[in-house]
């Protein structure tokens, strides 16, 4: 499985690495940025709940 962040649609909540900081991060800008690629299997499921709670849609998930 791959998430992706869209960059353009973040606004920098972090909710998204409060529910699963092992695949997202805040970069240098506060944007999410995915630091495991592709996400390990023990992950997917916490990745997939970041991608639900996001506020603006902006986690793509490729399984
Ligand atoms: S949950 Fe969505 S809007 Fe919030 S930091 Fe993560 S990617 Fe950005």
């Amino acid at each position: 499985m791959k998430a992706i962040v869209d960059r353009d649609a973040c606004i920098s909540c972090g909710l998204c690495v409060s529910v699963c900081p092992e695949v997202f991060e805040l970069d240098d800008e506060d944007i999410s940025t995915v630091i495991q690629d592709p996400v390990e299997e023990e992950n997917e499921d916490t990745a997939r709940e970041a991608a639900d709670g996001c506020p603006t849609d902006a986690i793509i998930i490729e399984e």
